[in-house]
């Protein structure tokens, strides 16, 4: 037993092995990171965490010349180069996340000069090395809890599965990086990094697998970025943001059928703008744009939100509204037609104000036999009369 305890506690890998897996896993996600970048140079992100990638790489292989070269400069430029690093990626997330970046780097470069200045009291004056992890730690839970904020979901519609997957890579890091500046702090100050000790070991095995998980982190919010694009550029219409045409057939079968099975009342509305060609030719096809712009938020403003507002061609707009029977419908329809009258078309407060016409039909659960196709027939009928007995009205199918 005695022979046992004077055994030295076996370690789980040399620390210079680890260093290297862990600056060649920041050097795989660089090259991961920039394969994302160049296939897709529309996105705003990948660029920073494949330079930030590659400045932390490059960190790791001063830090691991340190026999060769002087400890100072490893210790200098490593540090700068990872804090750089690290900033970069802080720059890339919130680009990536459409958050404004800071306005100044001054913050940045203080906190760094005073980080390298501890760096280098305790690397070439008092040579400390617990002193050096405590700072280095301390920064990294600052950087971590930064990377948590910009990516941090803002609102459920930009919200992505793979933020939960970096947040708790984050916090991880976090957490270990907290234990280490603990300890550190009342650590042993004759320790040496390329040293064995548990929580050097524990560090950089914790780094090889928050590099790894990150890199998968941000190689999937970007995938699901991308199909989010995608989904909304089939679905919506570019101009207005309104759906399209396709996605109100879809919308609207769906609403019919449900509406149909629980007996319930269905409204249509069919809307058309008012002498829009003459907008177009007297105040331009953008200022034409814009109103249109306007009339699909001033109206989609008083609608519920299970309503379906859709621009069903040009200056023609649909509603389905479910659940609602001929009057609730009314009411609706004769709120967007005087909503219209607040947009104004050649920007002054009075005169030029745009004006719609509105069919309405209604389907009711007791009367069968109504399929879609003609409660659009019908809602164009009725807002054919309404073009007829003069516009800016609204009129239901008889
Ligand atoms: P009415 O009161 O009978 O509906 O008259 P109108 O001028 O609105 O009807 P018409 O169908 O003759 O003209 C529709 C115009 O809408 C013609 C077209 O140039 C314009 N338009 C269609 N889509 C767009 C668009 O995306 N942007 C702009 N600026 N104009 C559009
Ligand atoms: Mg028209
Ligand atoms: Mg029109």
């Amino acid at each position: 037993i005695k022979l046992i305890e004077q055994l030295p506690i076996p370690s789980m890998a040399d620390i210079p092995t680890l260093i290297i897996v862990l600056g060649i896993s920041h050097l795989v996600a660089a090259l991961v990171m920039t394969v994302l970048w160049l296939s897709n140079k529309q996105l705003n992100g990948p660029k920073e965490w494949a330079l930030g990638r590659l400045l932390i790489f490059f960190s790791f292989v001063l830090f691991l010349s340190r026999e060769h070269i002087p400890l100072i400069f490893s210790v200098i430029s490593g540090n700068a180069l990872l804090v750089s690093g690290m900033y970069l990626i802080l720059m890339g997330n919130l680009n990536f996340t459409k958050r404004p970046l800071p306005a100044s780097h001054s913050l940045f470069i203080v906190t760094s000069i005073l980080y390298l200045t501890g760096m280098f009291y305790w690397s070439a004056i008092e040579i400390t090395y617990s002193n050096r992890a405590a700072l280095s730690s301390g920064l990294l839970v600052i950087f971590m809890l930064l990377y948590i904020r910009s990516i941090w979901p803002r609102a459920l519609q930009q919200f992505f599965f793979s933020s939960i997957l970096l947040i708790f890579a984050f916090s991880f890091q976090a957490i270990m990086h907290t234990v280490r500046l603990i300890f550190s702090l009342g650590g042993d100050s004759s320790q040496n990094f390329l040293a064995p000790d548990m929580i050097t070991e524990s560090i950089l095995l914790s780094g090889i697998i928050f590099s790894t998980l990150t890199a998968m982190g941000y190689l999937s919010i970007t995938a699901e970025y991308l199909q989010s694009e995608l989904k909304q550029q089939a679905e919506l219409d570019p101009l207005t943001g309104a759906y399209n045409r396709r996605t109100f057939f879809t919308l609207a079968n769906h609403v019919f059928l449900r509406c149909k099975r629980e007996k319930q009342p269905l409204s249509l509305l069919m809307i058309d703008l008012d002498y829009f060609k003459s907008i177009n030719d007297r105040f331009g096809h953008a200022r034409g744009d814009k109103v249109l712009i306007d009339f699909v938020q001033k109206s989609t403003e008083v609608l519920r939100d299970h309503d379906i507002f859709a621009r069903y061609g040009g200056e023609e707009f649909t509603v389905i509204l479910p659940d609602s029977d001929e009057e609730t419908a009314f009411t609706i329809a004769e709120r967007i037609r005087e909503n219209c009258h607040r947009i104004s078309i050649d920007d002054s407060t009075s005169g030029n104000l745009l004006s719609c016409s509105i069919g309405i039909t209604s389907h009711h659960p007791l009367l069968q036999a109504d399929d879609l196709k003609s409660l659009l027939e019908e809602s164009d009928q009725a807002l054919y009369s309404a073009k007829n007995s003069g516009r800016n009205r609204v009129l239901h199918f008889s």
